[in-house]
């Protein structure tokens, strides 16, 4: 038995056919630089990778030309594909098997994220026509947190935005903070039920999330992905006051602002070196005075969203590290943790240099509260959630 797990987006498609039971790869895909003339197509299987043009360079054409590349035997074990799909506004709290009239709801909430929505829908339109009658399920970023009450998910602004424009918070990554958070769970031998945790997804995007019993009840991102920590190349919060005012100075309409905060700040804003953490922490140790100052401003800025959710939580028992810099930074955990002792939070340098492996995630002293760190998987998420409804739809139809 086996998934594939797709995410299609608007230069790049990523491609898995995993095992849901083992979480095996049997097989990975990428497509980039799509919608150019250097779209590029690389294929692995083991140790064997090919590499391709697709002859329409479009994410449609690679995600076509991806699925006509798998071998029989591939789609032979297939029980269906999992889409990951970036927005599922307000309607959807969990993930959901497509049919024409959840196809037709998903594109009543492009408005929500225009920049990835068509490429998320493209994706599952076109397995859909390359794999007629296998189930297609949507899995949504912003699902899990679905379970934040108002108080978290509502902005002091004008009652109709809310009322005609579904202006609120979200949440994404929610697929991540989902996994980690129900793994920790596992790894601390506890119920979930029973476990307040704040678990911190630090990769190119970066936020964090109160997760009480098994549920989201606040999260860093809002109604998009820019609100909340600092990141690779986005600011996270900033005073919205500040758009006007640079707009004003630099000559720029909002959508030129908004492009920097997106793409031109965050850590590489703040060093003028990288957007990488791992060339901002070398950068730093070389004594780059802007590389040290973005370290320290992207530390800070984790721990002190660490403090307001254990607000949120009313209480902490673990904090959560995970995603490319969560998992392999000791450095950046290290200054995170330095922060939290007022938390009742303290390091434990041997395990956390070398990621807590061994030890069953923990990079934390002995105490009342823990912090671990656990790689996320949400393909393998994705996968168990398309088995799931893949089973079900067939037994509707059985
Ligand atoms: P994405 O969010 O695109 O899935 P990842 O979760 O892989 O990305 O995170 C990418 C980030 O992780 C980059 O900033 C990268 O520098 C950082 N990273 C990966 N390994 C290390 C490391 N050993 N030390 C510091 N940062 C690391």
């Amino acid at each position: 038995m086996s998934v594939l797990v797709l995410n299609c987006g608007s230069s790049s498609v990523k491609l898995a056919l995993v095992d849901p039971a083992s979480g095996e790869r049997r097989l990975t895909a990428l497509a980039e630089r799509l919608g150019s003339s250097e779209a590029v197509v690389r294929l692995r299987r083991g140790e064997d990778e090919r590499t391709s043009t697709p002859d329409d360079p479009s994410s449609r054409g690679a995600v076509t030309h991806l699925l006509e590349s798998l071998r029989d035997e591939e789609r032979d074990g297939l029980v269906g594909v999992g889409h990951r799909v970036v927005h599922g506004g307000d309607h959807f709290s969990a993930s959901v098997a497509v049919d024409d009239a959840i196809l037709a709801d998903l594109h009543g909430l492009v408005n929500l994220a225009p920049l990835h929505m068509p490429a998320n829908l493209l994706g599952i339109e076109a397995a859909r026509d390359a794999l007629p009658g296998l189930a297609q399920v949507a899995v949504f970023d912003t699902a899990f947190h679905q379970t934040m009450p108002p108080v978290a998910y509502r902005y002091a602004v004008p009652q109709e935005w809310y009322d005609d424009h579904q202006v609120r918070r979200y949440g994404f990554h929610g697929t991540s903070h989902r996994y980690v958070s129900a793994r920790a769970a596992e790894l601390l031998g506890r119920p979930a039920e029973d476990l307040r945790l704040v678990t911190l997804h630090l990769g190119n995007g970066c936020s964090a999330a109160a997760v009480r019993g098994g549920d989201s009840v606040d999260t860093t991102m809002g109604l998009t992905p820019l609100e909340g920590l600092v990141m690779g190349t986005r600011s996270g919060d900033v005073d919205p006051g500040l758009l006007g005012y640079v707009a004003e100075r630099l000559d720029l309409d909002v959508r030129g602002v908004l492009d920097a905060l997106n793409t031109r700040s965050g850590l590489l804003g703040l060093s003028g070196v990288s957007n990488d953490m791992r060339t901002v922490c070398e950068a730093a140790a070389d004594g780059s005075e802007g590389a040290r100052l973005a370290l320290d401003v992207f530390c800070y800025r984790a721990a002190k969203a660490v403090g307001a959710l254990a607000v949120a939580l009313g209480g902490l028992d673990a904090v959560v590290f995970t995603g490319g810099i969560g998992e392999h930074s000791a450095e950046v955990r290290r200054r995170v943790l330095s922060r939290l002792g007022v938390l009742g939070l303290a390091e434990d340098p041997d395990a956390n240099a070398v990621d807590g492996r061994g030890t069953d995630g923990r990079v934390s002293r002995p105490g009342d509260r823990t912090a671990l760190v656990v790689p996320t998987d949400e393909e393998l998420l994705i996968a168990r959630d398309t088995v799931r409804l893949a089973a079900r739809t067939t037994e509707a139809v059985g």
